[in-house]
């Protein structure tokens, strides 16, 4: 049964900047004053960035995945003297790339690493993509490690979201809420895209993540040093110490889900006969996906489907008897747009709100929203296509 939540939750307050509102103390833009500091104070001399090549970025990147940039540092030199190239690790075996991975951990990294460097090989003929959606549907590359590349390798204009960079602008921005959620980290998404510069992206990305992992660091941030505490929300707000704020240690577990509104080119949405059991058994639903889970890798595994368009839509907060869900909806236009129909797949025109199956309430909320608000139905379809 469906309840509503905290306002809190679900509308939060404008972020810096947003509105058209100046933040205190805002003269230059974030970036420029970002780039002045990192002049002086970044790194510039890390093995990766001379050249800034996309193998060595890449390889870099995967490598400094929950390890840090110190011990990073001699593991990438032996790699790259066993693998100086993307043809070269394509080719070796499995083996090999392990051993020489052998002390970084994550062993998970190691494998995708090497099946990355393979589809670049086999399918790419040794090329990288420059394009972000291409780029992510690479094995391991998450999307924040896809713009790190992107941007540090040919300056592209990405935004870059780890987990220095997250603690960094939930600081910045003062956004409560743990950014785990899927609808925190859309925020934060939406607000580190909004700061981007218009020039000198590999450096702006290098700067934010060393002002993320040496100033703005997780216990006692050096604020006094800061560039940016001008118009910090958390330092204005004296909440420095309570952001970004903790996973949630409730007795009620959070369940968050991404939903994935699948439309095709001729504007049909793409619904699933749930199972008989379990939540919504036996309605008709959009994809839902566990949001631990890649939905990028799912939309192509389940329906080989990739998204050429993203456009994520405003969360939905739902209560079942043992646990909450956060569903974040987001609305994608697909290549190859053909799923086969089958008994528990239809594609469903989206053009009469009566002509549609049984649907869960709060996934019938959504597509009314999305799809028959007064106001939606005077807009095109597709007006401003936008990534998540
Ligand atoms: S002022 Fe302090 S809390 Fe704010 S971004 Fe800088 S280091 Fe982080």
């Amino acid at each position: 049964m469906s309840r509503p939540k905290s306002p809190t939750a679900l509308k939060p307050s404008p972020l810096p900047g947003e509105g058209g509102a100046t933040a205190p103390g805002e003269g230059a833009s974030f970036a420029s004053r970002l780039l002045t500091w990192f002049d002086t104070h970044g790194r510039h001399d890390l093995p990766w960035q001379h050249p800034r090549e996309p193998y060595r970025v890449w390889l870099s990147e995967v490598m400094l995945q929950q390890t840090q940039v110190t011990t990073v540092i001699p593991y990438f030199e032996r790699f790259l003297a066993r693998f100086p190239d993307v043809q070269t690790l394509a080719a070796a075996p499995i083996d090999d790339v392990l051993q020489r991975w052998a002390g970084l951990g994550y062993y998970a990294r190691a494998r995708n690493l090497h099946r990355c460097a393979q589809a670049v090989v086999e399918l790419r003929g040794g090329e990288w993509p420059r394009d972000i959606e291409q780029m992510i549907a690479l094995p391991g590359v998450g999307r924040s490690t896809a713009a790190a590349i992107l941007s540090q390798a040919f300056g592209d204009r990405h935004a870059i979201l780890d987990g220095n960079v997250k603690r960094l602008l939930s600081r910045h921005a003062a956004v409560a809420g743990w950014p785990g959620l899927p609808a925190v980290q859309q925020r934060l998404w939406n607000y580190a895209e909004k700061l981007l510069p218009d020039a000198r992206l590999a450096d702006y990305t290098q700067a934010c993540m060393d002002l993320g992992s040496q100033v703005c660091v997780s216990r006692r941030p050096l604020c006094a040093v800061c560039p940016v505490a001008g118009d910090c929300g958390a330092r204005l707000q004296d909440r420095v110490a309570e952001l970004p704020a903790s996973k949630p240690k409730r007795d009620r577990p959070q369940r968050s889900a991404w939903l994935l509104l699948i439309e095709n080119d001729k504007a049909a949405l793409l619904l699933e006969r749930r199972p008989p059991s379990g939540i919504w058994g036996g309605l008709w639903c959009p994809p839902v996906i566990a949001a631990e889970q890649d939905w990028r890798a799912e939309l192509a595994a389940r329906y080989g489907l990739r998204a050429e368009s993203v456009q994520a839509l405003e969360p939905v907060e739902h209560s079942f008897t043992h646990y909450d869900l956060s569903l974040q909806p987001l609305r994608l236009r697909v290549a190859p747009a053909g799923v086969a129909e089958a008994g528990a797949t239809a594609w469903t025109t989206m053009s009469d709100p009566s002509t549609l199956p049984g649907l869960p309430a709060p996934v019938r909320k959504i597509l009314d929203a999305a799809y028959f608000a007064p106001q939606k139905a005077q807009q095109s379809l597709w007006p401003e296509p936008s990534t998540a």
